[in-house]
């Protein structure tokens, strides 16, 4: 299946961010108290639940995102999947669920990856975003871990954010209303619960023109968090900060990668708290993340005062640390890291 390239018949040129279903997703069961075992490749389609399962009522579920990249050369790869894996195995053991393990944990994301194939596109156009869940999918009739278990991985084509919309900005409100975590909850892992309760600030950012929306921390309301799904960094006189992640940030693969990228460049990068009043004095700030990568910030608006950033200059620190990120992923730089896992 597939063109004489190995191709889905589809324009590549017009891809976008949404979801299109590819052929297969994987799943793999396993009950409380046991461990998963064995999983497999079905065709890509609805699933059935319970209405009791506890992730519909108790919301028990976390998630993950990755991508796989089709090189020049043929060979397809994952970045750092076993970030991926570990965040998933820590955060299961904070929602009382079991986990895969990391092998467990690539080998099915290679095995989707490779099972649709035909959908990850030709170098340069884009890549395969890979979603796992980890769903407590048992039947509960009260506040309790689920009694059965569903990993489950599906697959969508997307762009590649930064040749489309390089120098397309985020402008930034911040939300000094809504808080995104609070001390000793979820934030710092991809709980399915996070993200609904950002709905409305982030309804409201869009409303009123804004991209997305920058959070501040829950107890003191004085210090920068994050956006809805990406870390960020300012840069003040060449020196790189980023709020270190303490359990209400969530730790991207991103984000570690750039400080380290950053380091090995020589820059100095600090991870210390940024109080919101440091936004108006940066030269810069960018977000990282899987799905944007490494973007700029245009502007930042907190409490109807604006500040903006010269995110275009040729010289800022986001596009010399986007060209290495970018670089890595497409073997343009030698990844001397171990950070690339090739998958066929
Ligand atoms: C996924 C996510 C990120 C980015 O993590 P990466 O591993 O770099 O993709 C940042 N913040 C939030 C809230 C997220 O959900």
């Amino acid at each position: 299946r597939g063109d004489e390239n190995g191709y889905v018949d589809i324009d590549w040129d017009t891809l976008g961010f949404g979801l299109t279903s590819t052929d297969y997703m994987y799943k793999m069961k396993c009950f409380k108290d046991e461990e998963f075992a064995e999983g497999k490749l079905i065709p890509y389609g609805n699933i059935e639940l319970s209405p009791a399962a506890c992730v519909l009522n108790y919301g028990q579920g976390i998630f993950e995102g990755m991508k796989a990249t089709r090189r020049e050369n043929g060979k397809i790869v994952f970045f750092r999947p076993d970030g991926n894996a570990l965040r998933m195995k820590k955060g299961a053991e904070r929602m009382c669920m079991p986990s895969p393990s990391v092998d467990q944990f690539i080998d099915a994301v290679k095995q989707t990856a490779l099972a649709n194939k035909r959908w990850i596109p030709p170098p340069g156009k884009g890549s395969l975003y890979i979603r796992p869940l980890l769903l407590g999918t048992g039947a509960t009739p009260s506040v309790a871990p689920a009694t059965e278990y569903t990993f489950l991985i599906y697959a969508s084509p997307v762009r590649n954010n930064y040749f489309k919309e390089e120098r397309a900005a985020l402008n930034l409100y911040v939300e000094d209303q809504f808080d995104r975590a609070s001390r000793g909850g979820v934030g710092g892992l991809k709980s399915i619960t996070n993200y609904a309760p950002g709905m409305k600030p982030l309804t409201k950012a869009k409303n009123n023109g804004y991209s997305d929306v920058l959070y501040l921390d829950s107890v003191t309301g004085k210090y920068v968090e994050e956006v809805s799904a990406c870390n960020i960094f300012i840069v003040k006189d060449k020196i790189i900060s980023t709020p270190p992640t303490k359990g209400t940030i969530l730790p991207g693969v991103t984000r570690k990668s750039m400080i380290e990228i950053a380091r090995d460049q020589g820059f100095k990068v600090e991870e210390r708290q940024i109080a919101v009043e440091e936004l108006l004095e940066a030269d810069e700030a960018f977000c990282t993340g899987t799905a944007v990568a490494v973007v700029p910030v245009g502007s930042i608006t907190y409490q109807g005062k604006r500040v903006e950033y010269r995110a275009a200059d040729t010289n800022s620190m986001f596009k010399k640390l986007l060209s290495i990120y970018v670089g890595i992923q497409n073997g343009q730089i030698e990844d001397k890291k171990g950070w690339i896992v090739e998958i066929n």
